[in-house]
């Protein structure tokens, strides 16, 4: 079910041969251009027949009312509004401590550089539905644009043929939660394509936004990527990965739940083990065998546990399994060890990391407190997990006096000729009389 790679006794670089999988983001991005270009050009009349193609609901207006928002709160099961109200609440915990605030350095007397933190002004957050619906990613995308201050939020979910077309109710639940009004019912890289493009018209207009975040799957990361430059993105947050690292302190039975537990979001998600016990391995190969057979979504696990993408990787030591997940940069990272927290403190590269027996990957998917919109595909390796920070900007902002330009001023003038950019120099110049000023 699950395929093994040995790399004991191996000194090569361990990049070439980890689990990747075969259809990547790049050869999605050629999937996706025509159906944002769809968009860009015919606005909801492509909305319509893109979504009906794709999710099989003809939409009469791409905007959610806002009584169906509200509706969906009343009529939630109260066990569901308490963890989603959980959730948020400890959410709002760690987001609140991400806040920057403004900093200025006098570098020289009369002379400062301040750094002001400000939202950007208008964001798209796209949450999943295609596979299941992540309410949960309701909380990621909006708290920390919330903690931020930005201004104007909208957000988009795939429409659900069962709910009348509308996105899962659980979701509308979640943004009447946190007060979100502008949701629309549009999935997939058409819904980046409408947040980079605006679309519709009068009350189902959708203006377009700065910057879109949020989790989504192969079509979604790949209309992020295609879109990049047109609009801000946080990161590629697309199919779900899981790599853990254990040794023989780790419990089987815990591992291969963990595994699965990523496995059952998308047939193509990443499930990776890396370790240096033989009887580790062996059992987690048992103890996935029979808890494969008993989850709910047996065929998306096993599809997504036997593709290329997923494996168990033998090493000798945790010191080549930590070599091994650093240069696999996963987006969540499990570490199963004796002194778990020391090894946790040695990782480089993972978009999260979930240290010991106690600390799964789903309490951090729903209720850990910490975001889980996070960089997949390798990208861990230069990209962070959505936080406050990604909706901020910093602006310099430059404040000298005369006194403090006429003493840098020589430099300035060096500096401008030296590039061959006299006009840079002259800008100086013309401040002081066409000289440069000796102080
Ligand atoms: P989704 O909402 O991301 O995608 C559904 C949409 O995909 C549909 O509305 C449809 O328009 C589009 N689509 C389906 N097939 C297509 C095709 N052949 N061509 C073009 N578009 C197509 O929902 P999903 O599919 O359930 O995926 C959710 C994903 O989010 C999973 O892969 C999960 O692993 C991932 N995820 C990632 C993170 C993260 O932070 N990295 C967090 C949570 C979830």
């Amino acid at each position: 079910m699950i395929a093994r790679i040995d790399l004991r006794g191996s000194l090569d670089d361990p990049r070439a041969v980890l689990p990747r999988a075969e259809f990547d983001v790049e050869a999605a991005v050629e999937r996706v251009r025509p159906i944002c270009e769809d968009v860009r050009h015919r606005g909801t009349e492509a909305l319509i027949e893109i979504t009906e193609r794709f999710d099989g609901v003809r939409l009469t207006s791409i905007r959610v009312p806002k009584a169906a928002i509200d509706d969906a709160l009343a009529q939630v099961d109260p066990d569901i509004r308490a963890a989603l109200e959980e959730s948020i609440r400890r959410a709002r915990l760690v987001h609140r401590d991400q806040r920057r605030t403004d900093h200025t350095t006098q570098v020289v007397p009369g002379g400062t550089v301040s750094e002001r933190w400000v939202p950007v002004d208008r964001v798209g957050l796209y949450v999943p539905g295609g596979l299941a619906p992540l309410a949960s990613s309701v909380v990621m995308n909006v708290v920390p644009a919330q903690e931020a201050g930005v201004p104007s939020l909208a957000l988009a979910s795939p429409p659900q043929r069962e709910f009348d077309g509308l996105p899962h109710p659980t979701i509308l639940a979640a943004c009447a939660l946190l007060g979100v009004d502008e949701v629309y019912a549009v999935g997939g890289a058409q819904a980046i394509a409408m947040f980079a493009y605006g679309a519709g018209e009068g009350e189902d207009r959708c203006e377009q936004v700065n910057l879109v975040t949020g989790p989504g799957n192969i079509y979604v990361a790949a209309a992020k990527r295609l879109l990049k430059g047109r609009i801000g993105i946080d990161a590629e947050a697309g199919t779900t990965e899981i790599a853990v690292l254990a040794d023989d302190t780790a419990d089987p039975r815990h591992v291969a739940a963990d595994l699965i537990s990523q496995a059952e979001h998308d047939p193509h998600a990443a499930s990776v083990l890396v370790t240096d016990s033989l009887a580790l391995a062996d059992a987690v190969e048992d103890e996935l065998k029979t808890q494969v057979a008993a989850t709910r979504h047996e065929a998306r696990v096993r599809e997504a546990l036997s593709g290329p993408q997923s494996g168990i990787i033998l090493v000798d030591s945790v010191d080549q399994g930590l070599d091994v997940v650093n240069a696999y940069a996963a987006e969540h990272l499990e570490i199963q060890t004796a002194d778990a927290a020391a090894v946790a403190a040695r990782v480089r590269n993972a978009g999260a990391v979930f240290v010991g027996a106690y600390s799964p990957v789903s309490l951090g998917d729903y209720a850990a407190g910490s975001n889980h919109v996070l960089p997949t595909g390798g990208c861990a390796c230069h990209s962070s997990g959505l936080s406050v920070q990604s909706f901020l900007r910093g602006i310099h902002v430059v404040d000298y006096s005369r006194e403090a330009l006429a003493d840098v001023a020589k430099h300035v003038v060096t500096f401008a000729d030296a590039e061959d950019l006299p006009g840079h120099g002259d800008a100086v110049r013309a401040r002081f009389d066409w000289t440069v000023p000796s102080t």
